[in-house]
Parts: C-alpha cells; sequence; structure tokens
C-alpha cells in the first residue's frame, strides 16, 4: 500500500527526521493560506499523488510569493499530472502540499527495500540524489552504495556513518545523518514497509541534513498490525477495478491487452498470461481466483474483467484440485447465465472429476469453447478474439 509525500514526511517526523515544515491542502485558497501561516519568502508547492517523477512533469514548482503559490497551485490542483510512472493517461492531482523552499547545497538518495535473496533489509544511497536517479542507476551504477543490515544488530552507527562517507556527506553532518539514517530504518522496520526512500535528502547550505521527498510502500499482508496506516489510504489513486476485486479476495492486476484471463492460483495465472503472449495474444489482466473459487467469487471475477472496455474474449484456465472440475463448471455456467456474456469464453479444466465438468459445459447451451490443454485453450483464445 503506497501514501502520499506529506503522509510520508509525518511519520518520518516521528521517527525524528528532519523535514521541511509543510500543509497539505485541497484548495487554492487552503495553499495561500498554508503558505501564509508557514511564514518565509519562498514555498513550493507539490503535487500529491501516488507516483515519483512530479518535479520533471511539472507538479513541483517552486514559489516567491503569496501571488505565485495561487498561480501554481491554481495550474496544478485538477490538472492530470503525467510523469514516468503514472503512465501516458497520467494522475489526476486532487491534494497538495505547501511547504517552505529549503536552501540545497547537495542533493543525495536514500532508499531502503527488502531483499529477498539475502534475507535483510538493504540501505541504499548515493551521492547523485534528485531528479536523475534512475539515469545514474543506468549509467553509472558505481554510484550507488548498497549495505545490507542485520535484523539482530539494527543498523549500527559505524554502518551509517561509512554510508554516509560513501556519498560524501561532510564530518559535520555526520551525526545527524546517522539519526536520519537509523529513524529511516526504524519506521521501516516497526511499520513493516517493504520499501522506503527519500530522494533527495539535502545537505543545506548550513550543513543540515533534511528530507525533501518521502516516499513508503507497505507490506499489505502487515496491515491488519497498523490501522494507522491503513488510515492514511487513497483510494482516488487505486485502480476502481483492483479495489473492487480486493472486496472479494481476488487477487486482480488490471493490465493493457485484450483477453481476459480467469485462473485458480497464481502461478498458474503467470503461466496462461505467458502462454497467451506466446500465442501472439495480449492478456487484459491478472486474476487469481484462488483455492476455494466459489460461484460468487468466479461472477464477480466475469464482472470485473467485462468492465473493461478493451476485452475481447476470456479465457478460464482451472486446475481442479482442492477444488472439483464439476463444482467450477457449475460456477463458470451460472457466472457466464448471470453476467450476459457478450464475447467468447474458452475454458480449460484438468484434475478431479474433469469429465464431469466438461459435461456440464457442454449441456449448458451456451456458447463455451472446451479446449484439452494450455496449448490448445491459448490458441483457441487468441483465434477468438481476433
Ligand atoms: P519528485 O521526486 O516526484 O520529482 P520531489 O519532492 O523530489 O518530487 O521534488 C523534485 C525536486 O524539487 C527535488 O529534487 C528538489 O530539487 C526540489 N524540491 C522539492 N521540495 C523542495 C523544497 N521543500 N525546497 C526546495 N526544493 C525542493
Ligand atoms: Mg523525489
Amino acid at each position: 500500500m503506497k501514501i502520499h509525500e506529506y503522509q510520508a514526511k509525518e511519520i518520518l517526523r516521528q521517527y525524528q527526521v528532519p523535514t521541511p515544515r509543510g500543509v497539505s491542502c485541497f484548495s487554492v485558497e487552503d495553499a495561500v493560506a498554508a503558505a501564509e501561516s508557514l511564514g518565509g519568502s519562498v514555498w513550493v508547492v507539490k503535487a500529491q499523488i501516488h507516483a515519483g517523477g512530479r518535479g520533471k512533469g511539472g507538479g513541483v514548482k517552486v514559489a516567491k510569493s503569496l501571488d505565485e503559490v495561487r498561480q501554481y497551485a491554481q495550474a496544478i490542483l485538477g490538472m492530470q499530472l503525467v510523469t514516468h510512472q503514472t503512465g501516458s493517461q497520467g494522475q489526476m492531482v486532487r491534494r497538495l502540499l505547501v511547504e517552505q523552499g529549503a536552501a540545497i547545497a547537495r542533493e543525495f538518495y536514500l532508499g531502503m527495500v527488502v531483499d529477498r535473496s539475502r534475507q535483510r533489509v538493504a540501505l541504499i544511497a548515493s551521492s547523485e540524489g534528485g531528479m536523475e536517479i534512475e539515469e545514474v542507476a543506468a549509467h553509472s551504477p558505481d554510484k550507488i552504495k548498497t549495505e545490507w543490515i542485520d535484523p539482530v544488530d539494527g543498523l549500527t552507527d559505524a554502518q551509517a556513518d561509512a554510508v554516509s562517507r560513501q556519498i560524501g556527506l561532510p564530518e559535520v553532518a555526520l551525526a545527524e545523518a546517522r539519526s536520519v539514517l537509523q529513524g529511516l530504518y526504524r519506521a521501516f522496520v516497526e511499520k513493516d514497509a517493504m520499501l522506503a526512500e527519500i530522494n533527495p535528502l539535502i545537505l543545506t547550505a548550513d550543513n543540515r541534513v533534511v528530507a525533501l521527498d518521502a516516499k513508503f510502500n507497505f507490506d499489505s499482508n502487515a496491515l491488519y498490525r497498523h490501522p494507522e496506516i491503513v488510515a492514511l489510504r487513497d483510494l482516488d489513486e487505486e485502480d476502481p477495478a483492483e479495489i473492487e476485486a480486493s472486496k472479494f479476495d481476488l487477487s486482480y492486476i488490471q493490465l493493457d491487452g485484450d483477453i481476459g484471463c480467469l485462473v485458480n492460483g497464481a502461478g498458474l495465472a503467470m503461466a496462461t498470461m505467458d502462454i497467451i503472449k506466446l500465442y501472439g495474444g495480449n492478456p487484459a489482466n491478472f486474476l487469481d481466483v484462488g483455492g476455494g473459487a466459489t460461484t460468487e467469487k468466479v461472477t464477480e471475477a466475469f464482472k470485473l474483467m467485462l468492465k473493461n472496455p478493451k476485452l475481447k474474449a476470456i479465457l478460464v484456465n482451472i486446475f481442479g484440485g482442492i477444488m472439483k472440475c464439476d463444482v467450477i463448471a457449475q460456477g463458470v455456467v451460472a457466472a457466464a447465465r448471470e453476467v450476459q456474456l457478450t464475447v467468447p469464453l474458452v475454458v480449460r479444466l484438468e484434475g478431479t472429476n474433469v469429465d464431469l465438468g466438461k459435461r456440464l459445459l457442454a449441456d449448458s447451451g451456451l456458447p463455451i469453447i472446451s479446449a484439452n490443454n494450455m496449448a490448445d485453450a491459448a490458441e483457441k483464445v487468441v483465434a477468438a478474439a481476433r
């Protein structure tokens, strides 16, 4: 689960990580009032969306007067902000962060992710922070330093100082940098994050270390123990189809092809998408209905797929292991009737009671195209979509 920058900064403050003072706003009037209440003479007006690259897309503007704050707030609120992370349709800006302008001497990159192969949190840092970090990663990876954190010891003083020196923070800033690094690590662990990022982490003209941007992605499997994080969820930033799917405990990811897939098991769902590609088609979604696919769940899954205007055909690929094929077939028939299917439907069943399942499909009177194996199913659904 992702959150906004202003929410991420509130969490950082709880862990003693310095950030500029700022106020979140929903209107132009609020933005001007926020700048007035913050005082000073330079403010930054920042679009709040769940995607990075806002600066390059025109979603972060430095204002030198209250008039400019008003102008920028007017321009950014309601805009369809396109960044390299939003896709070409962009994301509508509904919230702003107005914060104090910082005097930047240098910009660094600081991130943490769970490194599964090492079973540790990796601390990633670079001297070349800011808006070009993707370029740095692609062209000068040697400028990116990684340190793995022992879960028993935590991020030690020695490790923190070594990383700070490697990225070129001056000695006078080491103590503050240490508390920033350790604060971020504590936040990461205590809040069950999967990713945390401060880019840029800056050194100010007077050698202070400050987080100018902040991003968190939390492990959704751990949200049950973090009601305070769940409260930060912004449904406007999430795909409506995926929200609907989560209500029915379906794992659904919208993709940009035209062949809907309904599969039980994440591994089989991945293999199904692969084989559709192999036969020259493009999946419209990833969808895992799970082990206990009831008629209700299958019906909701059909409804979700059918909401996609691009959809040209559906492939149901079920292995009846825990579930029996005849039960699945009944579910598919009932669901297809209820939603009044408008696109061709290919079904491949395998496993317990497969013959009974196939007979139920054949006897249903519905125009279901039956397939005997995955290759056959992929070939038929690709042909049907054309
Ligand atoms: P994004 O990463 O989405 O582009 P950032 O919050 O990192 O957004 O802002 C982009 C750039 O704007 C930063 O790299 C920094 O140079 C500048 N910036 C952001 N916030 C401030 C601030 N409070 N004061 C001064 N400059 C800022
Ligand atoms: Mg940034």
